[in-house]
């Protein structure tokens, strides 16, 4: 049985493309709608343009049985931006949730909805965060009530740090059925596009990934229809009864979209560090102080050293989680949790380096790198803190429940 870590034709072509894309579209626009902080539509439309925003090319993606595809797709886009990135492939944790928890028959159903078509490209948004209920996730107080006879569900609550929160044409949203039962007690739904009683509520203005919009999502006597719940009612009776009798179930759904998307994420944190180790790079072999360019006194060599080694030790631990995940091996170590929990740290630690070796220069808004420490921050927070990616390592290795 042969084993390689080189990227075959269509890998290489795929990461080419996107990467054209990421110098030739995102870059130059990077900086602009960072200022602007909003999301950036004529990228989004020129990205459903070239089909890589589309359900097309995320069913090739996940078609790839080496799992690489959507994370080189990934580390290339955030490489060009990272508020971009989130911005295009916001949409993506919708469809993992639906993924995670739909039918096949939901599955072909909802998810061609969250990209639209090229003349119209649409957005998605997952929501599972409230006020009180981020890292714990079994607190949510959003509710979901089966209204019997007329077979839907009414939804009640307000999420919080939505990422295309408001604007996205459709939402999955995650609410507590049995409240009694924490997170065993909830259930995916899908609320589509134009439903009444699903609005936007504030929109929170961000320290990075400024592109993307982030925002309150206010659901108020929302109904959907019973066919809207993911996974169906038949299952989720039979899991409800599971947990009441203090069996276990297979998964729960805001846990079981996360622990999926967690290694693309991760390859987006990659993307920003390389960024920056390149630039960082350049600029120390063109720098001169003291008669030589600075990457010549070793303190700065050093440091461009570990940011090279750190980063591409990121994308190892990514490659590793994405091909399991393809493979259907089981996280056994918290294998998606680790290479989240490595990138995040690493993005932060590379692009803050990135910032000395510029100097001054690193500090203001005409090179990019201070933009993209702000951007890389996020990666220790959002889709799970790296406190919490820690935890889920502890326990998967101990079985304990570490507190
Ligand atoms: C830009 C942005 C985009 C987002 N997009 C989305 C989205 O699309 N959908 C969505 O549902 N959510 C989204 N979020 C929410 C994000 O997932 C949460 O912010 C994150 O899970 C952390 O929750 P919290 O902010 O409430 O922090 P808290 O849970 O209040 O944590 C605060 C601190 O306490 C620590 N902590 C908490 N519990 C423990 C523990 N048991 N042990 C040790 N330390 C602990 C945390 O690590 C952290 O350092 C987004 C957030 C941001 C900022």
């Amino acid at each position: 049985m042969s084993f390689s870590l080189e990227l075959d034709g269509d890998q290489l072509e795929v990461q080419r493309w996107v990467h054209d894309f990421a110098a030739e579209v995102i870059r130059p626009a990077a900086h602009e709608w960072d200022e602007r902080e909003e999301t950036p539509w004529p990228i989004i439309e020129e990205a459903a343009r070239i089909g890589l925003y589309s359900v097309d090319f995320l069913s090739a993606a996940f078609a790839d049985p080496t799992g690489l595809q959507l994370a080189l797709a990934s580390e290339e886009l955030a490489w060009g931006d990272a508020g971009i990135a989130v911005a295009i492939f916001g949409s993506t944790l919708a469809v993992t949730g639906i993924l995670a928890n739909g039918t096949p028959e939901q599955q072909g159903e909802w998810i061609p909805q969250c990209f639209g078509t090229p003349d119209r490209p649409k957005l998605a948004a997952f929501a599972v965060s409230e006020a009180d209920a981020g890292s714990d996730v079994s607190s949510l107080k959003t509710r979901a009530v089966y209204d019997q006879a007329k077979d839907e569900w009414v939804l009640n609550g307000t999420k919080t740090w939505i990422t295309n929160g408001g604007i996205a044409d459709l939402h999955v949203v995650v609410a507590s059925v049995d409240p009694a039962l924490g997170s065993r007690g909830q259930a995916s739904f899908v609320v589509p596009e134009g439903t009444p009683g699903i609005s936007q509520g504030q929109k929170f203005k961000k320290m990075g990934l400024r592109a993307s919009h982030t925002a309150e999502v206010i659901l108020d006597d929302c109904r959907v229809p019973g066919r809207c719940l993911l996974g169906g009612k038949d299952r989720l009776d039979e899991r409800l009864a599971r947990a009441r009798e203090g069996k276990r179930s297979a998964s729960q759904a805001a846990l079981a979209t996360f622990e999926a998307s967690r290694p693309y994420v991760a390859a987006q944190a990659v993307g920003i560090a390389r960024a920056a180790h390149e630039y960082a790079l350049d600029y120390a072999k063109v720098r001169r102080q003291f008669g030589r360019a600075i990457v010549e006194n070793q303190a700065i060599a050093f440091m461009l050293a570990d940011m090279r080694t750190r980063t591409d030790a990121a994308r190892l631990l990514v490659w590793r989680a994405a091909w399991m995940a393809a493979n259907g091996k089981p996280f056994a170590g918290a294998e998606g949790s680790q290479s989240k929990l490595v990138a995040g740290e690493t993005a932060v630690w590379v692009t803050e380096r990135a910032i000395q070796i510029l100097g001054g220069a690193g500090y203001v808004r005409d090179h990019p790198v201070e933009r993209w420490h702000r951007d890389s921050k996020i990666y220790t927070i959002f889709e799970g803190t790296s406190e919490i990616q820690r935890l889920v390592i502890a326990r998967a290795l101990s079985g304990l429940h570490i507190q």
